[in-house]
């Protein structure tokens, strides 16, 4: 089904089937709508947080004091599925649009086109009422069961991992950049708006209704803090066990994969599938910069681990594109293709090479912030690599037209150049100059085709 004609062009499934969380409880549209309001400025042409439901209070909807059903048909959630049948564009959803208009394959686009093979859109619609509401029939939830994690990347923040706070602690009274101060706050440390990080902890009402609705589940998407180390990732999968749920859901996670006890392997087996999206954003010690502080033969112990699973395991490299990495990803890609892996990425996922998606948050890594200089050393060196792809790997339409290979490849380098963020230099520089202080670690030496970041400003 062309859904942009037959349905509508702004249309997208998942407020129809599908509720995101954040790790404080927040209820999100999906996971990645409210990078629709990073922008070259923190001015919010929309008004602050987009991207999370709120509650006809206008405040967010936060699973402290709203649960899943209500936050389901609430009047954000009915006047996003009202627009998106009238051909609008939510304000929680410019992200992915851009993201067309760049050339970049959007998660509207490959989750629309991954649902409707699983779901009757044509059901659905049916189901939905004037007024934009749907009966809860839920078929799949995004879980971020608090920030509990081991490591704390560079992108991230204590919103997400715990392990940010120390350095959260000793970074940010020193910023001076006053648009860097504002990107790094974390209010009350988080308990804005009913916020907590373990609000599901002693949440019965919230696990009542999630295992009332384990029926209709075809997927839990696990992604943050890191579910491999949260207890109640664990007792869920054990419930859907118990209550023989299992067979029919896909169980899929964005994971930094430090920890895959053997009891998680076990649990594994009794799903439909398992979907395991590794988060690595470099190699060496470029990802062990980025991913601090991991360490890359560990990282590659738990690959080598990963490529012996058993065929219900689909395992694939996640990249988040940002500021460090994307020069040196075609770095990362020969890496990878060289490795041989049995099951990592397998033809036709990524094209048989890896994923990516882009880093929002915090907006002075993302790519559109990088000089024009270094933008084009970049489209030079991609220039170079689709002909080396074409000789080392495929020559034949069927991989030089793939949607996640040389295609996906130059709508990073589209994305990047559809904008010019510069103007977040000097916070960039800022930034990397203080993480290195407080961990001791050595940005140019780790970059060095990157120092060019400092020379300007
Ligand atoms: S259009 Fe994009 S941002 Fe909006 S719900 Fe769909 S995937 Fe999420």
């Amino acid at each position: 089904m062309d859904f942009d004609k037959e349905i509508s062009p702004t249309f997208c499934i998942l407020p129809w089937i599908h509720l995101s969380t954040r790790p404080n409880g927040h209820v999100r549209l999906c996971c990645t709508a409210n990078a629709s309001s990073a922008g070259a400025t923190n001015d919010k042409k929309y008004g602050g947080e987009v991207g999370i439901v709120k509650g006809d209070d206008g405040k967010p909807a936060n699973l402290n004091h709203t649960d899943l059903l209500t936050a389901w048909n609430n009047g954000y959630m009915k006047t996003v599925r009202r627009q998106m049948l009238q051909g609008e564009i939510p304000p929680s959803c410019t992200k992915c649009f851009k993201e067309e208009a760049a050339g970049h394959r959007s998660k509207r686009n490959w989750e629309t086109e991954y649902w409707a093979s699983r779901v009757s859109v044509k059901e659905l619609l049916a189901m939905t009422n004037a007024d934009g509401s749907v009966p809860p029939k839920i078929a799949y939830v995004d879980l971020r069961l608090g920030t509990k994690c081991n490591l704390k990347c560079i992108m991230c923040s204590p919103h997400d991992s715990s392990l940010w706070v120390n350095d959260w602690n000793k970074l940010y009274p020193k910023i001076q950049n006053e648009s860097l101060k504002e990107i790094m706050q974390w209010h009350n440390k988080g308990k804005v708006d009913g916020a907590t990080y373990n609000w599901y902890s002693d949440n019965q009402e919230f696990w009542n209704q999630l295992h009332d609705q384990l029926p209709n589940f075809q997927q839990l998407y696990f992604a943050g803090g890191e579910s491999t180390i949260i207890d109640e990732h664990y007792s869920l999968l054990e419930e859907c066990v118990k209550r023989g749920e299992a067979p029919h859901i896909e169980l899929r996670y964005n994971s930094n994969g430090i920890e895959l006890p053997q009891k998680l392997f076990d649990l594994w087996k009794e799903f439909k599938r398992v979907r395991f999206h590794f988060s690595i954003d470099s190699i060496g010690e470029m990802n062990d910069y980025i991913r601090y502080p991991s360490q890359w033969s560990h990282i590659e112990k738990q690959l080598d681990l990963l490529d012996q699973t058993p065929d219900s395991v689909e395992v694939t490299i996640a990249c988040a594109v940002q500021v460090l990495n994307i020069l040196y990803i075609p770095d990362f890609i020969k890496w990878k293709l060289q490795k041989k892996y049995r099951k990592i990425n397998p033809w036709p996922l990524g094209a048989g090479l890896i994923n990516f998606h882009f880093v929002y948050h915090p907006a002075h890594l993302n790519v559109k912030v990088l000089p024009q200089t270094l933008k084009d050393k970049i489209v030079q060196k991609y220039e170079e690599f689709y002909l080396w792809l074409k000789e080392n790997v495929s020559d034949q339409p069927e991989f030089l037209e793939a949607p996640y290979g040389i295609k996906r490849l130059k709508g990073l380098v589209s994305f990047m150049n559809s904008e010019d963020w510069s103007v977040r230099l000097p916070e960039l520089q800022e930034y990397l100059i203080r993480m290195d202080e407080i961990r001791g670690t050595n940005f140019k030496q780790t970059f060095p085709e990157m120092t060019e970041i400092f020379d300007l400003y």
